[in-house]
């Protein structure tokens, strides 16, 4: 049975960062020399305390772009620490900046664009040919332009004014809203959330696997992973894949106890 949906509907989180040089110390004082790195993988192995022992996302949230808007539709991301992209080619690397910096960085919870996944030959060992179509879509770019200039009313808040000695390129406050975009279009990357090409439905055409996780028309085959979100989580996708199994090995259960 030919079913499009099989590699359709994919969907993924872009986020976008913007950073600043700061006027506390901040992780790059403490990571940038060797001497640091060390340090601090040391205390790790000993406590299992100190900045090893932490997500480099180490504030976050969810909140609405716009008061207007129905529910949270950005997820905020706080790192102390700056990074800049070193060399080129396979010796490209990213070392932490020589000065104290942080980030700010959202991410839309909800992109309306969908792009596909495809085998490329029959070869199982050749690459599929993955088109993720970011973007695509009018609510997409205007999402965009919302976080942008979200993040450019934290960053005008009397706590960051404090903090921020000046943001790296580009400074946001300087930005038009077609500039916001385009910048967001050059330098926004994948959240590594990659969801929803193997979809759970109702019929298939629509959808891949059924509410039991059962390939539409190929008997007992299950999907157990990401790709049957019906549409991708509004925040990160880990714990929710977790669920998903969780639930599979439910049902496998059952269906083998009732023979
Ligand atoms: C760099 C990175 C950072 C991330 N950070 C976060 C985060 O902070 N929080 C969060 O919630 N999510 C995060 N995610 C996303 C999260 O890890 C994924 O959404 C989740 O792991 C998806 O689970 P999955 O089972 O669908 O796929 P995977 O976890 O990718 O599992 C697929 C498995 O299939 C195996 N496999 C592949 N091909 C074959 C084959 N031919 N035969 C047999 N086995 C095969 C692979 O080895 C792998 O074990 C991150 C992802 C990445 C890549």
């Amino acid at each position: 049975m030919e079913n499009d949906a099989v590699g359709g509907n994919l969907q993924d989180h872009l986020a976008m960062t913007y950073s600043y040089k700061s006027r506390q110390r901040t992780l790059n004082n403490e990571l940038r020399p060797l001497s640091g790195r060390l340090r601090a993988g040391l205390r790790y192995i000993a406590t299992r305390r100190g900045p090893m022992s932490l997500s480099v996302n180490q504030c976050g949230g969810f909140v609405r772009s716009q008061p207007q808007a129905a529910k949270p539709d950005l997820q905020l991301y706080f790192n102390p620490i700056t990074y800049s992209s070193v060399g080129s080619g396979a010796t490209r690397h990213y070392e932490i900046d020589p000065f104290p910096g942080f980030i700010l960085c959202f991410q839309p919870c909800r992109p309306t664009s969908r792009g596909r996944i495809d085998l490329r030959s029959a070869d199982p060992e050749a690459p599929p040919q993955i088109d993720p179509n970011y973007m695509a879509t009018v609510e997409d770019a205007a999402k965009a332009i919302a976080g942008g200039r979200l993040i450019q009313r934290i960053e005008a808040t009397r706590s960051f004014r404090a903090l921020i000695d000046e943001p790296l390129p580009p400074a946001l406050a300087q930005l038009t809203d077609e500039a916001i975009l385009e910048d967001f279009r050059n330098r926004a990357s994948t959240c590594y959330h990659p969801t929803s090409t193997c979809r759970m439905g109702r019929q298939p055409g629509e959808a891949v696997v059924d509410g039991n996780l059962l390939v539409f028309g190929i008997d007992g085959l299950r999907v157990v992973d990401a790709s049957v979100f019906p549409a991708v989580t509004s925040g990160n996708t880990n714990a929710p894949t977790i669920m998903v199994a969780e639930k599979a090995s439910e049902l496998i259960l059952r269906r083998a106890a009732n023979g």
